[in-house]
């Protein structure tokens, strides 16, 4: 659906959502004329009415074609499409002629729409007879799954985004929502601003930006969720808060449940009784309490267990499905919800269908005339990629995810993607680790380009829409997937003209799911025309003759074979890999405010680039001093599995013994920042979901020979021991470390740049170790390189300003001149306002608020997302300003 433009151009705004997080924004696009896009928040969508996060705001930043695959390619070499589908096809087919519809695997993500999902999932299930197709969902938020069947019956969020903002108390568990969720912060932060009786509790080993407006942070015990919500459960019953009526009527399981509290013991959290106390009274005292959990929960080798024991607190006191009160899973990823939806994951069918039940099975082979459905799951992510390593799966198709960085243990998932008979790769680009290993590489549209249907994290299902044409041969993945279907003999069934017609037979076999009792039901939508298609407005599920919208359970109705809900008898477990001598640190890993997953799309933008340059790994001071490390050091972080490399940051915002470090960082990024090379494929044994926060690794001090810091206008290809690249607006920063300084550092240069006839203007002291360089085209700089045997001191920001000036005396000072303040590290990447800046102008200017600082500095007043940090300096500069 398109809008007038409202900014003179002759383009039509298009009406679509993002695709980063499972918030599920409405985005306004509009081409600019000159190959990008001008983008704003969508008022009318529910999600966002209007917001954009950093990440959102800057989509317009993402959709050049640098690094974009545009033809299909075998072996490396550009191929027809015809050729690259016959082979794929024939491939596929001789293998499963050969050895059984099991030796094959597709692995898909929850990045794909909803149409896309649906077709790759009815040929794998459907047709090939395997249901080995899994998800990276399955890193996600898999446990949220598990234990939502475990307690409704079926994978149902019951609440809606108004019930965070209607609430008295909202509990967020694992989840720094402030960085990952940022405009379903900032309607929390919006609803706490009207109503400033809200409480706000933040549960979370690690103090984030989200813990800076709770107003209780419990600083838990890695992994001790399940043992504080057991206490909570136990005090429910002793204080009386009991829902007894609910309970008996609607629940069973409580006194299960409520027996295996005794088995917990609250001091394994490690909190102060004060701090607990604290939270169960405020958790007993409020009727609309709203638990929001995430990856914290989720990821984890109890991971379903603590899903239930949250649910049990909600339902042992009737507090579910009610406005302003509920468990509140929200998902990762923009389209993780769809493909739980669509069967995406290898242990379920479409429409919240179930692969074990026969009478469900049955009912999806008749819709799709198949030849036969499996009657029992697939193999999950982590054990897919064993499969692949051990020889059991010998053709794997990877649709747009990047298993060889985001996979647990990711050196042996890249090695055994390597050592794979034959691997097919569909992504937008060819650049990512895991589509270097592909046999077949596809060339897939992607946002901006293509057309379906997303579900955010509270049930709303939007359209994603095109604007811009798919460029060079690029094919939708519906269509891709379509076509090898075609090939391998079930034309018929896979013959879509386009997208609509996927989602009125998906809205059909909801309709099916529903009078087989199951909650997902839209089939109000099922004969829609394409073009009630082009317009659909966003809407809530279900969507059927039956009920249209709103929450799930108040009326106590579960999909379980009785009706009731399972309250689940929990027994708190620790994090599988206890510290040790060898590895005594605990290893969290998690998402940064300005990157998305493997950084494909945000890595493009300057601007997000900005806010974090580097891959690097938190510390607390105690556990810093141990081992001689110091800010901006190097380390080296190990696992029994794997390495890597990253810039130390000193902060008392981890606890003592816990290391934290992004998942973002790839082999097309960094040498050595793949962080889940390091995290032990352990996982949850009810939902498969790999422990992504509780490996142990041992952290050493990485003695590097020389540092340096380099600018320049092109990429450059380092080879050094350390290194790590990132856009800036006139090219790119990269941050480097070796073994010995080269002995001759001009060759160096002009061999890291590719500039063998630049001019060279140098400052080296050999003796200090000290090299400055910078090469020149016409006199200006096309790059420059400090170096020196520390970590390099120079002000990075002025630097990066320096490529396609005029080179002068002062080129190589690192500094700004005195009427050129250095601004410092990127805080609000809206307005590219420093660290620097921001705390200058609180000093001059008095400044006193996060709104004060918007108002001098426009900081803060576009996407909001760097309010947090802007509210952490302000802070830290009163605090300094105290003690002075
Ligand atoms: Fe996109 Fe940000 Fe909205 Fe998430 S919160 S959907 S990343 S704009």
């Amino acid at each position: 659906m398109s809008v007038p433009s409202t900014t003179g151009s002759a383009a039509p705004q298009v009406c679509t959502t993002c695709p980063y997080c499972g918030v599920g924004c409405g985005v306004l696009a509009q081409p600019d004329g000159h190959g990008g896009l001008t983008i704003s928040g969508d008022k009318s969508h529910p999600a966002n009415a209007g917001r954009l996060c950093s990440k959102g705001s800057a989509l317009g930043e993402t959709v050049d074609l640098a690094d974009r695959l545009l033809t299909p390619e075998i072996d490396g070499a550009p191929a027809d499409w015809d050729n690259a589908l016959d082979l794929v096809a024939q491939r596929f087919r001789d293998t499963i002629a050969q050895h059984g519809p099991d030796s094959v695997a597709f692995y898909v993500s929850g990045q794909l729409l909803t149409e896309d999902y649906y077709v790759a999932n009815k040929l794998m299930k459907g047709f090939i007879g395997s249901a080995n197709i899994d998800t990276n969902s399955r890193l996600c938020m898999a446990s949220s799954v598990a234990g939502h069947r475990r307690a409704f019956g079926t994978d149902t969020v019951p609440g809606l985004y108004t019930d965070i903002e209607d609430a008295d108390v909202v509990v967020l568990v694992g989840s720094n929502m402030a960085w990952c969720h940022p405009v379903l912060y900032q309607r929390l932060v919006a609803a706490r601003k009207a109503r400033p009786e809200m409480r706000v509790i933040n549960i979370d080993p690690r103090r984030t930006a989200t813990s800076d407006i709770a107003d209780l942070h419990l600083a838990i015990e890695p992994g001790s969720d399940a043992a504080l919500f057991n206490g909570l459960l136990a005090e429910i019953v002793a204080k009386g808060a009991t829902d007894q009526a609910f309970t008996a009527e609607h629940v069973t399981g409580f006194h299960e449940a409520l027996e295996a509290t005794s088995s917990g013991d609250l001091a394994a959290t490690g909190l102060p009784p004060g701090q607990i106390r604290a939270f169960f009274d405020l958790w007993l005292r409020n009727e609309k309490v709203v638990t929001v959990y995430s990856q914290g929960v989720n990821q984890s080798s109890s991971g379903t267990d603590k899903v239930n024991a949250i649910i049990n607190c909600h339902l042992a006191t009737g507090r579910i499905g009610r406005p302003g009160m509920g468990p509140f899973s929200v998902t990762g990823q923009p389209n993780a919800m769809g493909g739980r939806e669509v069967g995406g994951l290898a242990n379920m069918l479409a429409c919240h269908l179930d692969i074990e039940v026969p009478e469900h099975r049955a009912a999806v082979k008749d819709f799709w005339n198949s030849p036969g459905i499996p009657d029992g799951p697939g193999l999950k992510a982590v054990d897919m990629f064993r499969a692949v390593r051990d020889g059991r799966i010998k053709a794997l198709w990877v649709i747009c995810t990047n298993p060889a960085v985001s996979m647990p243990d990711a050196d042996a998932v890249r090695a055994a993607i390597e050592a794979c008979d034959f691997v097919v790769v569909s992504d937008v680009t060819g650049r990512t680790d895991t589509a270097r290993l592909a046999d077949v590489r596809l060339p897939a549209t992607g946002w901006g380009e293509k057309d379906g249907t997303v579900t955010n994290s509270e049930r709303c299902i939007s359209r994603q829409r095109a604007v811009l044409p798919a460029p060079g041969e690029a094919r939708h993945d519906w269509r891709i997937l379509a076509d090898v279907a075609a090939r391998m003999g079930w034309q018929k069934e896979f013959d879509y003209r386009n997208p609509a017609e996927i989602f009125r037979e998906y809205a059909a076999l909801s309709g099916i799911a529903g009078t087989l009792g199951r909650d997902f039901d839209i089939s109000a939508k099922a004969d829609i025309s394409d073009s009630d298609y082009e317009s659909l407005a966003p809407f809530h599920w279900p969507c059927s003759a039956r009920k249209i919208g709103g929450r799930f359970f108040a009326d106590g109705q579960f999909y379980t074979g009785d009706g009731r809900a399972r309250m689940l008898p929990v027994t708190p477990r620790e994090p599988v890999s206890r510290p040790s001598a060898d590895y005594p640190l605990r290893l969290n890993t998690g998402r940064v405010r300005d990157h998305w997953h493997t950084m494909t799309r945000t890595a493009k933008s300057p601007r997000l680039s900005q806010h974090l340059a580097e891959p690097y790994l938190e510390l607390h001071p105690a556990d810093a001093q141990d081992r001689g490390l110091a800010p901006a050091d190097l380390a080296r972080v190990e696992s029994r599995v794997g390495t890597a490399i990253l810039r130390v940051v000193v902060t008392d915002r981890v606890r003592p013994g816990s290391v934290f470090a992004p998942m973002h960082w790839t082999g097309e990024t960094a040498s050595a920042g793949r962080i889940d090379a390091v995290v032990a494929a352990v996982t949850d044994p009810v939902s498969g979901q790999p422990e992504s926060k509780g490996s142990v690794v041992q952290v050493a001090r990485f003695d590097a020979g020389w540092y340096g810091f380099a600018v320049s206008a092109a990429e450059p290809f380092p080879t050094d021991a350390y290194w790590a690249k990132a856009r800036m607006r006139d090219g790119w920063r990269t941050e480097l470390a070796g073994d010995a300084c080269p002995d001759d550092w001009e060759a160096y240069a002009r061999a890291l740049f590719d500039l063998p006839d630049a001019e060279v203007l140098s400052l080296l002291d050999p003796t200090r170790g000290l090299a400055r360089l910078a090469l020149l085209r016409d006199g200006r700089v096309a790059a420059a390189l400090f170096a020196s045997p520390s970590p390099v001191a120079v002000a990075r920001n002025h630097v990066a300003t320096l490529v396609g000036t005029m080179a002068e005396a002062a080129t190589l000072s690192g500094r700004p001149g005195a009427d050129m303040p250095d601004p410092g590290a990127t805080v609000c990447a809206c307005f590219d306002v420093g660290v620097n800046t921001v705390l200058a102008a609180i000093r001059e200017q008095n400044l006193a608020s996060v709104e004060a600082i918007g108002a001098a500095l426009q900081a803060g007043t576009n996407c909001g997302s760097c309010r947090p940090e802007l509210a952490t300096l302000l802070a830290a500069a009163q605090v300094r300003e105290a003690a002075e």
